[in-house]
C-alpha cells in the first residue's frame, strides 16, 4: 500500500461495562483511501467509529490521525481535527428544510461566503437535494435522507469521512446511488471509513477493507482479495 496512513488505530480495547466490544483492534486508513468495516451483527463495528469520534472512550490502545493523538479527544475536538461520523439511522432534523440541515453540516465554518460555496457545491455533486433546498428534511425519500445526511456531513469538508450503514433500508438502484456518492466524495479528497452489511456493495468502492469479528479484526487485504477470499465469500456474500 502506497497511501500515506491518515488514520492509526493500535490495540484498541473498549468496555461497555462488563461487555468488552473491542478486544485489541487495529486499523489504518490511507489518505486518499475508501477502507471497508465489515462483520456481523454485534462484531464491534459501530463501536470502532463511536471510539473514533470520541464518543465512547477506548480503555487502552491509541487513535491517532495525521499524526496528532485523538485517543482521548472529546467529540467536538475530534470533529474540529476533521472527522465527520454519519451516524446509523439518517439522522437528519426532520423539521428543517434541506438547506437548513446542510447548513448546520457547516456549524465550524466561519465565513458565510464560503460556507454557501461549500452548499452550492453539495448541489451540484447532489442534484435531488438542489431541487428540494426548501423541502422538509423528514418528508424526503429514504434515499434522499441519507444523501441529506452524507451531504450535510460533505458541507463540512472531512478530512475523514465515517459512514455507518448508509444502505441501510435501501432499494438496490439507491444503494448504487448512495455508493457512487461515496465514491465521487473519496475522489473530491476526503478518506472513508464505510461500515457496511452490505459487503458486495462496500468491496465494489473501497479500496481496502477489514473483517471484524468479536472485536478485533481477523481478516484484512484488498477490496479485490476480500471479495474472492472463500470466508468473506460464504460468510458476506451470500454463500459459494
Ligand atoms: P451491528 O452491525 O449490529 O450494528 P456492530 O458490529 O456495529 O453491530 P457494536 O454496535 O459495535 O457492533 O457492538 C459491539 C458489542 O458491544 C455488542 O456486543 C453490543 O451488544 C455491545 N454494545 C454496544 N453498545 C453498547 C452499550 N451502549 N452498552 C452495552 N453494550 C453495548
Amino acid at each position: 500500500m502506497n497511501n500515506r496512513v491518515l488514520l492509526e488505530v493500535a490495540d484498541l480495547d473498549v468496555r461497555y461495562g462488563g461487555v468488552q466490544a473491542l478486544r485489541g483492534l487495529s486499523i489504518t486508513v490511507g489518505k486518499g483511501e475508501i477502507v471497508a468495516l465489515l462483520g456481523n451483527n454485534g462484531a464491534g463495528k459501530t463501536t470502532t467509529l463511536s471510539a473514533i469520534s470520541g464518543l465512547v472512550r477506548a480503555t487502552s490502545g491509541r487513535i491517532m490521525l495525521g499524526g496528532r493523538d485523538l485517543t482521548k479527544a472529546t467529540a467536538p475536538k475530534v470533529v474540529a481535527a476533521g472527522v465527520v461520523h454519519v451516524p446509523e439511522g439518517r439522522r437528519i432534523f426532520s423539521l428543517l428544510t434541506v438547506h437548513e440541515n446542510l447548513q448546520l453540516g457547516g456549524h465550524l465554518v466561519r465565513d458565510g461566503r464560503e460556507l454557501r460555496r461549500r452548499i452550492d457545491q453539495v448541489y451540484e455533486l447532489l442534484p435531488r437535494l438542489a431541487e428540494r433546498r426548501g423541502q422538509q428534511g423528514g418528508t424526503l425519500s429514504g434515499g434522499e435522507q441519507q444523501m441529506l445526511a452524507i451531504g450535510r456531513a460533505l458541507v463540512a469538508r472531512p478530512r475523514l469521512l465515517m459512514l455507518d450503514e448508509p444502505s441501510m433500508g435501501l432499494a438496490p438502484l439507491v444503494v448504487t446511488a448512495v455508493m457512487d456518492v461515496i465514491r465521487d466524495i473519496n475522489a473530491a479528497g476526503s478518506a472513508v471509513l464505510l461500515v457496511e452489511q452490505n459487503a458486495k456493495a462496500a468491496l465494489k468502492i473501497a479500496h481496502r477493507g477489514y473483517v471484524i469479528e468479536n472485536g478485533a479484526t481477523v481478516l484484512h487485504g484488498t477490496a479485490a482479495e476480500l471479495a474472492e477470499d472463500s470466508r468473506v465469500v460464504e460468510a458476506y456474500l451470500g454463500g459459494v
